[in-house]
């Protein structure tokens, strides 16, 4: 439906520019969520304020960078002709290509036409009176909405950090998470990366073979498993291609990280240590995220985590000739998998290479940027270019960049000031109509994020044609609802290794943010189960107003 014409759930005035739903990025979240809105025949506008879709993959185009998830289930299921037609060229494919499926996904839909791109939402404020929300965009026009989704992405606010100086480093600065559109090419340069995350370790690798000196700074060594990336034959493609169906519907109601791979039956401590090793070994020759996956208990008991601690550990001893090297690359301050995994080619064996240093700046933390390299621990060192894969402000920090003001005119940011709340991730307290997908309280970044996404995306797109069958208008979580779901979240999280860690999963890696474990991490599985079962009992926990005069329709929880 065109601007001005909207108003399909509930009565609205017409303004020259008024949605049913005003969606808030476009990355894989927000054009599914323009496809199902379409499909229900609501009017909808994606404002996005990088120049075109896929997110994370139009943002993140340093060398290297490629899915962790493997592509085959790293992708969309919405379409049946979609998932057997795109042709996915390894096992994880590179970031071009996904950013290629992402246009392909946009053009095979039609969404640019509803999408604004390099439009920037700086505000969004709810009309108690009008019962739907103000958005303006960067520049300061003003747009009108019933609803808003922010799909907003939980890894798109690229963290800059404040080492003093960095504004007088003479030579180029990237992060990863901000890379430059056209290839940067480090041939003979001496080059400097901080961090190591998946980012740091996905690019170390290439940038080492183009530098002529490359040195990592590190700060806390991080698990990383070899991804065994290779070529995808179509015997493996037909393999999905022929058994999606039950592969996509175990991967959303039976995996806990919504990827389907084979579950251990067994406890890492119910085998001997050469049964532990064999089954640590096939599962690091295979490579991937499943490595975690080798025993049921590897995220609950310390004991058993530090079997596959240690079977890495010994790992990086073998591959890293240096002894000295090899224990500075070993993690010993937090479980394994407590900190998402990363998933690399040749990181360990890059640091035999003779152009590589390593330099520990948690002993010898870096003191400041200097014109032409950096001080740490009172040592210059000297470089052409600085890399900084030093992540992001983690699944609240794009949203907190938005100016939402709900009922009473209560700011997110205030509500949100001690960590998130929400109730199941959706919606928060104060805030109607109000939608976040893969949002704080939802598994999100502990799965396939399109698993999520597609779920919530779904579920909010359900939601909505619901209340327009119901002539409802608004709808919000109530108080009782989202305080059980924000201890249920801290409950579940308690009751596993991941809270050890300081991780951006618990707002760690940035000065000043709450300690709060943010994802849900009771499984994708059991997550759906209990949204479907909210649903279906007429969306329990929520209170929603019929269009005129105001009526509490549906007030449980
Ligand atoms: P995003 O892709 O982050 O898109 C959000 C969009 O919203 C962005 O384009 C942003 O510009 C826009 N936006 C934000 N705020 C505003 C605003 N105020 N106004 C306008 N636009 C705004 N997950 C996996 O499951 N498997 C993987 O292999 C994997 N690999 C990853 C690799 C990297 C390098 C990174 C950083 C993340 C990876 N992730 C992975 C997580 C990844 O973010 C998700 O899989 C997924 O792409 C998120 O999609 P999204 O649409 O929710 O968010
Ligand atoms: P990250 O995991 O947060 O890693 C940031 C790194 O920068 C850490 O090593 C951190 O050290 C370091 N750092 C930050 N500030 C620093 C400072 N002031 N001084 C020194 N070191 C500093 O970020 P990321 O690597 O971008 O990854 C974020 C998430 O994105 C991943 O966990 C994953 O979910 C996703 N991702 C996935 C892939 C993939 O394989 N598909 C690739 C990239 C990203 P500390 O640990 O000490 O803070």
């Amino acid at each position: 439906m065109p601007a001005g014409q909207a108003n399909a759930i509930g009565s609205r005035p017409s303004e020259t520019e008024a949605y049913d739903v005003v969606i808030v990025g476009a990355g894989f979240a927000g054009m599914y969520m323009l496809h199902r809105l379409r499909g229900l025949g609501l009017s909808a506008k994606v404002f996005e304020q990088g120049g075109g879709v896929g997110g994370t993959w139009y943002w993140n185009r340093y060398p290297g960078a490629r899915c962790d998830v493997e592509s085959m289930q790293y992708s969309y299921s919405f379409s049946e002709d979609l998932q057997q037609e795109w042709v996915w060229s390894e096992r994880y494919a590179p970031q071009p290509e996904i950013l290629r499926y992402a246009n392909h996904v946009a053009d095979r839909f039609d969404l640019r036409s509803d999408i604004q791109f390099d439009t920037r939402v700086e505000r969004a404020v709810f009309d108690e009176r009008a019962r739907d929300w103000s958005v303006t965009i960067a520049g300061g026009k003003t747009v009108r909405a019933q609803f808003v989704v922010l799909a907003t992405g939980c890894l798109s606010n690229a963290r800059m950090p404040d080492f003093k100086g960095l504004s007088d480093f003479a030579g180029e600065v990237y992060h990863t998470g901000h890379w430059p559109h056209q290839p940067v090419d480090f041939t003979g340069k001496r080059v400097a990366v901080i961090g190591t995350g998946s980012s740091g370790i996905q690019s170390i690798p290439i940038i080492a073979e183009q530098a002529s000196q490359l040195t990592v700074f590190q700060r806390t060594p991080n698990f990383s498993v070899p991804a065994r990336n290779a070529p995808l034959s179509s015997q493996e493609r037909d393999f999905f291609r022929t058994n999606y169906d039950e592969i996509r519907r175990k991967a959303r109601e039976e995996m806990r990280n919504g990827i389907y791979q084979e579950l251990p039956e067994k406890g890492a401590l119910e085998e001997s240590a050469a049964e532990r090793n064999a089954r640590y070994g096939a599962r690091w020759e295979k490579g991937g995220l499943t490595f975690t996956a080798t025993y049921n208990n590897i995220a609950l008991d310390k004991a058993a985590n530090d079997t596959a601690a240690d079977f890495v550990r010994a790992r990086i001893a073998e591959i890293v000739k240096d002894p000295e090297v090899a224990k500075l690359l070993q993690p010993n301050d937090h479980p394994i998998g407590s900190k998402r995994i990363c998933v690399d080619t040749d990181y360990y064996a890059t640091y035999n290479r003779a152009n590589v240093k390593l330099v520990d700046v948690k002993a010898n933390p870096i003191e400041q940027i200097l014109p032409h390299g950096l001080q740490a621990g009172g040592v210059t060192y000297d470089f052409d270019a600085l890399v900084l894969a030093t992540g992001f402000d983690a699944m609240t920090g794009s949203v907190a960049r938005i100016d939402i003001r709900g009922r009473a005119g209560q700011t997110l940011n205030a509500k949100w000031e001690a960590g998130p709340r929400t109730y199941l991730g959706l919606m928060s307290e104060g805030f109607p109509n109000l939608f976040v997908i893969t949002g704080p309280g939802s598994p999100s970044v502990l799965s396939n994020m399109i698993v999520s996404i597609e779920q919530h995306v779904d579920w909010i797109a359900d939601c909505l044609d619901y209340m327009r069958a119901n002539d409802l208008d608004s709808m919000e979580a109530t108080r009782a609802a989202e305080d059980n779901w924000v201890a249920h979240v801290n409950e579940v999280a308690h009751g596993t290794l991941y809270p050890q860690a300081n991780s951006w999963y618990m707002g760690a890696n940035v000065p000043g943010k709450p300690r709060i474990f943010m994802p849900y991490i009771g499984g994708v599985g059991v997550y759906r189960r209990i949204c479907s079962d909210v649903a279906a009992k007429g969306y329990e926990g929520f209170t929603m107003t019929t269009a005129a005069p105001v009526q509490r329709v549906a007030a449980s929880s």
